[in-house]
């Protein structure tokens, strides 16, 4: 596996391989890599020719306030767990490599951006899409793999690949958990066993929602109502959101049918946590 910091020297070597007639897969992390950033790549390892992941904490993405000298980093277990998993090449640039000038150009990304994640987390969304334009104008040809855990995130990407015709095919990939449920972090480290406990309160309050409409709940206000209220009986946990949208674009369904996605946020102790489920009412679709 081959390992580089620098963006021309990253962007070369995907191309070398595109020349010599590879398919090149794309994994973008932010690192403190866990099975669910590895699935991704092992994805990647069965479609493509050279598996390329990255690792860098987006300065961008972070508000003011938020965790980004917290988050967590560990470079040399990351490598290592990169290679098992299959990947070629990991680029992992330093701030400097990615933002040699401070950026004054940046992606918007509509209503999608002002939302949920958007309405929590002023600016996330965009710092997002403006770091993996970035690595898209980078890496060039690929098929580039996202997971679902970060449904909004996902969809934002979609967009960007739409409207501003990056040659990418966006992999959405389902959301790895722990046997309880919680899906997986990095954040989740940063929490005590307690809170790691109460974390599982957002995969039992989407299940929750899941099973109001199983039993036939025709209010989206009452669906959000008993997912809200899973999450608030946990005192360790700070229910940010709880909410019911269209599956694609997130937008207010008129009429609980179709796809639909459910969606939650919460802080437990030190971080936040966010967790949605997929499914089709009048018939469950995998998440
Ligand atoms: P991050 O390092 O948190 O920016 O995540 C990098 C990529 O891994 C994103 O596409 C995430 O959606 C994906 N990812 C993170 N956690 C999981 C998980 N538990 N299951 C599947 N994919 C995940």
């Amino acid at each position: 596996m081959q390992v580089t910091g620098s963006a021309s020297g990253f962007a070369c070597l995907l191309e070398r391989a595109r020349a010599g007639g590879g398919r090149v897969g794309l994994v973008p992390t932010m690192g403190s890599l866990h099975a669910g950033h590895l699935s991704l790549a092992k994805r990647a390892r069965c479609a493509d020719d050279l598996v390329a992941l990255t690792i860098f904490v987006n300065p961008l993405q972070f508000g003011p306030g938020e965790d980004l000298a917290q988050y967590p980093r560990d470079p040399e277990a990351d490598l290592e767990a990169a290679e098992a998993a299959g990947a070629d090449l990991v680029f992992a640039p330093d701030e400097a490599e990615m933002y040699p000038d401070p950026p004054l150009v940046s992606v918007g990304v509509g209503v999608l951006g002002q939302v949920l994640e958007g309405a929590s987390r002023p600016g996330h969304l965009e710092g997002v899409a403006t770091v993996v334009a970035k690595l898209f104008a980078l890496a060039g040809r690929t098929r580039s793999y996202f997971g679902e855990k970060d449904y909004q995130q996902l969809l934002v990407v979609r967009r960007l690949v739409k409207d501003l015709s990056f040659p990418v095919e966006v992999v959405a990939c389902p959301t790895v958990r722990e046997p309880d449920g919680l899906a997986l972090s990095s954040r989740n480290a940063r929490l005590s066993p307690t809170e790691r406990g109460a974390a599982t309160a957002l995969v039992r309050g989407l299940e929750a929602g899941r099973e109001a409409l199983r039993r036939g709940a025709g209010e989206l206000a009452e669906v959000e109502a008993a997912m809200a209220a899973v999450v608030e009986a946990e005192p360790l946990a700070r229910l940010d959101y709880a909410a019911v949208r269209r599956d694609g674009d997130l937008s207010l369904p008129e009429r609980l049918e179709g796809r639909v996605r459910l969606l939650a946020a919460a802080r437990v102790g030190p971080v936040r946590l966010i967790d949605n489920l997929g499914l089709r009412i009048g018939g469950e679709a995998p998440a």
